[in-house]
């Protein structure tokens, strides 16, 4: 059964989309079953991976109405896709008078997890209905952290909303590793950052560090993961050890 991984900051800008693509497509070459579910609205994941953003069949359409979740995969060759489309803007209200409304995206994925060793969500940047479904259909939560100033300041919102989350909804719902991205290891102040991101979550920071690098930035509007897009850059290196140490955690 697979492994469900969401990865999630309701803070905007920090790297979540670029991890999800570039994780997944690292872990899928790896010879990992790897899904990339797209929950965010925006669909950058999923244009990221090379799928038409305005598909008709979606995650939203397998909330809604009924579509199975396996109709609405596509396979790419750098893993398989769950996309996202702008109708799932809505879905944050349309999904409040549903039954199990904090549990349809667990019952939609559950469909999938024995075709998987490893899904990832990538979330949009809020904590609201649609980040709350992330977390009660996850096993545990990569946390992308961007290393600059205010860093620190939302995650004590975003542990205080997986306690609850624990509490209520998801006991078993694991913290799987904080990620420091667009990482600047000549300034102080981002090696500053990086103390106290270890210093609040003791063992769970990956050694592996993105850097900022121009060329995971470019690789989405090629439609392609950086190991495909360039895979001699700093940042293709970079998720590939990333991909090393998440397998080496499992
Ligand atoms: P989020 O999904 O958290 O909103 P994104 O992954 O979309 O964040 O990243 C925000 C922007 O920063 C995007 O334009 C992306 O291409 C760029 N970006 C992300 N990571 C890096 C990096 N390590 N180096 C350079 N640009 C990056
Ligand atoms: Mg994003």
């Amino acid at each position: 059964m697979a492994k469900i991984i969401s990865i999630v900051n309701q803070k905007g800008g920090v790297g979540k989309t670029t991890t999800c693509v570039n994780l997944a497509a690292a872990l899928a070459e790896q010879g990992k079953r790897v899904l990339l579910c797209d929950f965010d609205p925006q669909a950058n994941s999923t244009s990221g991976m090379g799928v038409d953003k305005t598909v008709s069949k979606g995650i939203y359409e397998v909330l809604v109405s009924d579509v199975p979740a396996a109709d609405a995969v596509v396979h790419t060759r750098y893993g398989d896709v769950l996309p996202s489309n702008k109708a799932l803007a809505g879905a944050g209200i349309e999904l409040i008078g549903m039954d199990r409304r904090e549990f349809l995206l667990k019952d939609a994925l559950d469909q999938l997890a024995a075709e998987y060793d490893f899904i990832f969500i990538d979330c949009p940047p809020s904590l609201e209905l649609l980040t709350l479904n992330a977390l009660c259909a996850a096993d545990s939560i990569l946390v992308p952290v961007q290393g600059e100033y205010f860093a620190l300041e939302g995650l004590s919102d975003l542990m205080n909303t997986v306690r609850i989350v624990r509490r209520s909804l998801n006991p078993k719902l694991a913290l799987e590793g904080v990620l420091l991205t667009m990482f600047d290891g000549r300034t102080n102040l981002a090696m500053q950052v990086a103390e106290e991101v270890k210093h609040y979550f003791p063992g769970k920071v990956y050694a592996t560090v993105i850097p900022r690098n121009v060329r995971l930035s470019e690789a989405p509007s090629h439609g392609k993961p950086i190991t495909a897009y360039d895979r001699t850059s700093r940042g293709a290196e970079a998720y590939q050890a990333l991909a090393v140490e998440f397998l080496k955690k499992q």
